[in-house]
């Protein structure tokens, strides 16, 4: 069986941490298995739904590094829902109600004042022509309802385990609303039915959905695909995150320069019993990745592991990778010399005038610097360069420690911390030393 999952966003915002994990495992799954991984644009809802966050959504599940096999916008699939309306009228399955919102709400009030399940009572099943022949004549448009078993709906949840709903508790879900556009909750089973979805991956919040869907399944004589509900992102402090979710959105994380590796990297191992740790490409978080490694606890985020997290991926990020976002001049070198010092991939540039000048350095003790350029070695300078010219400064100085070394690094690099001076010495070389050393811009 060629494993088939779908990451069904609705274009009514931003893709934000919270969604962007869904589609991550979706897709690791799908790799791992050698399996076929759908884009599905949710967008029925024209009122909400825009082609600008669509299209947001595509441009940052690429910077996630995220591709797609397929591709599809339910928009342009209503001629699939409308059949399936079809089929299930005639089966039967569907009902029409006439129940204004209003009306609901009022009967939703009175169930809960005598402490009842606010269950939808059917109240339209027992309708008869005459009934809705009056209420369409009084301008009323129906909406339809798919008649539920009520019966115990079970499944083998990846996540949750043995996981089951039973439908006599829940109302008869609306699949087709007054203006005639079909439901999320119809459209989906439509979708996953055609494209032979094997597996629903999505979030917990959609536990309740699958009761009625699987009947739905069912009722269009669909087979029913394996279904894996991941556990909820809180904050650290155990506070839902739909307050944040702005600020947790892919786009403002990329803006303020985190790496899409450390995402991924956190998005993948939240919630696991794997330790998070910073990979540098999907193939790898793909490779081990199994379902059974998911719990059913809520996952923890926190700021400071993600930042933390995308320093680590910088530092082992090699220089093929990251050479297409760096400053021209930027050589190998330099970026292994830096990449260990940096919190953001753009303040690797701060290191290039160091190696290739011009530097104003900073003169702490312009007797101890002269003797010091006196004492530099002729090039070409090597690792080894640093640790003898040191050592021979220290013997005829006295100096030691931060006196022997810290008024070196000012002048050669005008910083107070970087990288091994070891690494960067070569990298400057014996020209810009010695004119920095006199105190010259070079
Ligand atoms: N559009 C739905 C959502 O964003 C998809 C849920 C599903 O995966 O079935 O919640």
């Amino acid at each position: 069986m060629t494993v088939r999952v779908r990451f069904a966003p609705s274009p009514t915002g931003q893709l934000h941490l919270g969604n962007a994990r869904t589609a991550l495992v979706n897709w690791l799954f799908a790799r791992h298995a050698g399996g076929r991984f759908m884009l599905r644009m949710d967008d029925t809802d024209t009122a909400r739904s825009t082609a600008e966050f669509a299209s947001g959504i595509e441009s940052d599940l690429r910077w996630l590094g995220l591709d797609w096999d397929e591709f599809a916008r339910q928009s342009g699939r209503m001629e699939k829902y409308a059949d399936a309306v079809a089929r299930l009228k005639a089966a039967g399955r569907l009902y029409p109600c006439y129940e204004t919102p209003q009306e609901l709400d009022l009967k939703r009030k009175l169930l809960q004042a005598r402490h009842q399940p606010p269950v939808y009572d059917r109240a339209a099943l027992k309708l008869a022509d005459a009934d809705r022949t009056r209420l369409e004549g009084e301008g009323r448009k129906p909406h339809w309802r798919f008649l539920l078993d009520r019966r115990r709906v079970e499944w083998a949840d990846l996540v949750r385990g043995p996981a089951e709903v039973d439908t006599s508790s829940l109302s008869d879900p609306v699949l087709v609303r007054e203006d005639g556009v079909p439901l999320y909750t119809l459209a989906s089973v439509v979708d996953d039915i055609e494209f032979g979805v094997t597996h629903v991956v999505r979030g917990e919040d959609h536990v309740t959905n699958t009761g009625p869907q699987i009947e739905l399944f069912q009722a269009l004589g669909g087979a029913v695909p394996a279904f894996a509900h991941l556990a909820l992102l809180i904050g650290k402090d155990g506070s839902g995150l739909s307050k944040r979710l702005g600020s947790l959105s892919l786009a403002n994380l990329r803006d303020q320069g985190v790496e899409a590796m450390a995402v991924a990297s956190l998005l993948a191992r939240l919630g696991t019993s794997q330790p998070v740790e910073p990979k540098q490409s999907l193939a790898d978080l793909a490779a081990d990745f199994s379902f059974s490694h998911f719990g059913r606890a809520p996952a923890r985020y926190d700021d400071d592991e993600l930042t933390s997290l995308s320093a680590r991926v910088l530092h082992g990020m090699d220089f093929a990778t990251a050479r297409p976002r760096l400053p021209d001049g930027m050589s190998e070198a330099l970026w292994l010399a830096v990449r260990g010092n940096i919190a953001k991939l753009t303040d690797a540039a701060e290191w290039l005038p160091v190696a290739n000048g011009p530097l104003v350095p900073v003169v702490s003790e312009p007797d101890y610097l002269s003797e010091a350029a006196a004492a530099l070695p002729p090039g070409p300078f090597d690792a080894g360069t640093w640790p003898a010219w040191t050592a021979t400064l220290k013997a005829k100085t006295g100096r030691k420690g931060k006196a022997l070394f810290q008024p070196l690094r000012l002048a050669l690099t005008a910083r107070e911390h970087g990288p091994e001076m070891q690494v960067l010495l070569p990298l400057i070389g014996p020209e810009r030393a010695r004119a920095r050393l006199s105190g010259a811009t070079a």
